[in-house]
């Protein structure tokens, strides 16, 4: 339940977009209700390729615009969050039957210069036969490109942004979903249900924003709010990943061009693996329920394999994951020329403002919330300046990060290198909140395996929305790839009392 019925704000979905949206409007002093009717990034947003990029293959469409506004929140980013998000090469090969080299050339040339990129080296070609990066690729690349682009971690940038909204003020709730939005003259009846609880009751919100994703619809549906001119449709594009072991040393990634012209990335993933993917197919069905099918495993088996010396079967494949693009439908016969970009859309038919958000990218979540919050605000004729671009995202006010992580051995010098390594790139500065005061690893409580000790589960439960093991090993981490059965046995175990003990721990300091 929430503390305060009415709300100038209530954001539908806890995905990067609506995360995104109610960090800023937050930041703007508004009061700020979120919900979610899963975990915070259970859809999409925890099913990308990971990378904050540019979209090197957007130019090909003439996108110049996103193109450089992803550029631009590349650099934002970079700096919003420098522990998690990470500079990366990309080895782009070429052969005959591929895009010619000079249309590659100006594309890169571009790239490099549509936005700033001062933590970014420029592009370059490289002679694949000498330079180390072709040693595994097909005997077939004779030449290829090297650019930058960065990978970060999806989910976590999810809760990264829901905490900051948190931190400024906005109710975040996790597994309740908004069943239905009833304009009452200058204000919105909002009802809600406890998908857990199974309880139901209803709160009020001078605006509203719908940031529901591939499901962005639905919920106007469910109001009768399909209407009002050029409401755009979604085109849901499905886009899978496998993840291998690691298939090659070196922290370069690939980029795979297809002969049916989608790409192919092949990036180094969560230390010991490799990740292959995407694919792009129209979807219908129910989001939450996408899956790989086994043409798309065919088809990124067969990509790698076409391009790299060595072979990828489906038999060495630890996992795959699958998300739906919620596109927002520019008519375009095929997915892999919709655009990425976003629409914003104002029901202006409506008294009581509201806007729905019609596709996007992970890379440009910052600046659509910005742009959200602005429309909004415009819509009900209130004040509001744009805040957050020179802002960090809790745990990134590290100005160099070799730097901060020298400093956090000698802080911690009891912590295992490797283990320090994962709590500065998840946490960043906020490793401190479960850190500090400890001695050593015995002082982190009990330890389930596998470096998973019980303060850090403290934490990702009572500041991270952490309710399941899903949302521990899958979402706030992906250490599902990395720990056993048993270690999981443990945390099932005892995250049930930890929970209740959180619970009763934060009951007692409210009413103390
Ligand atoms: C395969 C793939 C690869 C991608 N790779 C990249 C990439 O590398 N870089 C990049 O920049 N972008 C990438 N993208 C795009 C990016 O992931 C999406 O644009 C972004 O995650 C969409 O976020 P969202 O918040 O709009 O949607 P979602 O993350 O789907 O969030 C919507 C949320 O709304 C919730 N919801 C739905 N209905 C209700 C309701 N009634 N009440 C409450 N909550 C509700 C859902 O549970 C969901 O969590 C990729 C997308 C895919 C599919």
């Amino acid at each position: 339940m929430v503390s305060n019925p009415d709300y100038d704000l209530c954001i539908i979905g806890g995905g990067i977009n609506g995360a995104g949206i109610a960090r800023d409007a937050a930041g703007r002093g508004l009061s700020v209700l979120l919900v979610e009717a899963g975990d915070l990034a259970s859809a999409t947003s925890s099913a990308s390729t990971k990378l904050i990029h540019g979209g090197l293959r957007y130019l090909e469409y003439f996108e110049f615009g996103l193109v450089r506004e992803s550029l631009c929140e590349r650099k934002i980013l970079l700096q919003a969050a420098p522990h998690m998000v990470r500079v990366m090469e990309f080895v782009l090969p070429h052969d005959e039957g591929q895009r010619p080299v000079w249309m590659i050339r100006l594309g890169l040339f571009l790239y490099d210069h549509l936005a700033g990129r001062k933590k970014l080296a420029g592009s370059k070609a490289i002679d694949l036969k000498a330079h180390e990066y072709g040693k595994v690729l097909d005997d077939k690349y004779a030449k290829g490109f090297v650019y930058s682009d960065c990978q970060t971690n999806d989910a976590r940038l999810v809760v990264l942004n829901a905490l900051d909204a948190q931190e400024r003020g906005a109710e975040i709730l996790t597994h309740t979903a908004c069943t239905k939005l009833r304009c009452d003259g200058d204000h919105w009846n909002i009802s809600l249900r406890d998908l857990a609880a199974g309880q139901e009751w209803d709160v009020r919100a001078s605006m509203v924003i719908n940031a529901a994703g591939p499901w962005v619809r639905g919920v106007l549906e469910a109001s009768d709010l399909v209407h009002g001119d050029g409401l755009p449709n979604v085109r849901l594009v499905k886009g899978s990943h496998i993840v291998v072991p690691r298939r090659y040393d070196g922290a370069q990634a690939y980029i795979i061009q297809q002969k049916d012209k989608r790409i192919v990335f092949v990036i180094p993933y969560e230390d010991d693996f490799t990740l292959i993917g995407t694919t792009e197919e129209d979807f219908e069905g129910d989001p939450i329920g996408a899956q790989i099918s086994q043409d798309e495993v065919e088809y990124l088996c067969a990509a790698y394999n076409d391009a790299f010396r060595g072979q990828v079967t489906p038999g060495d494949i630890v996992c795959s994951y699958s998300g739906v693009r919620p596109l927002f439908d520019d008519g375009k016969e095929n997915a892999t020329s919709s655009s990425r970009g976003y629409k914003l859309y104002r029901h202006k038919d409506m008294q009581a403002p509201m806007i729905s958000v019609f596709g996007g990218k992970l890379t440009t979540y910052r600046h659509l919330a910005e742009e959200a919050v602005s429309k909004i605000l415009k819509m009900a004729g209130k004040p509001g300046a744009a805040w957050s671009a020179p802002h960090s995202l809790p745990g990134g006010d590290i100005d160099d990060y070799a730097e901060f992580i020298s400093e956090q051995k000698a802080r911690y010098p009891w912590i295992p290198k490797e283990l320090l390594r994962r709590y500065g790139r998840a946490y960043g500065t906020r490793m401190a909140r479960f850190l500090d005061g400890a001695n050593s690893l015995d002082d982190l409580g009990a330890h389930y395996g596998d470096g998973i000790y019980e303060a850090e589960v403290v934490y990702l439960v009572r500041y991270e929305w952490a309710r399941e093991v899903e949302d521990i090993l899958w979402r706030r981490s992906k250490l599902g790839l990395h720990v056993s059965p048993k270690t999981i046995k443990n945390l099932s175990q005892a995250l049930a009392t930890l929970t209740e003990e959180v619970k009763s721990d934060d009951a007692k300091l409210a009413g103390d």
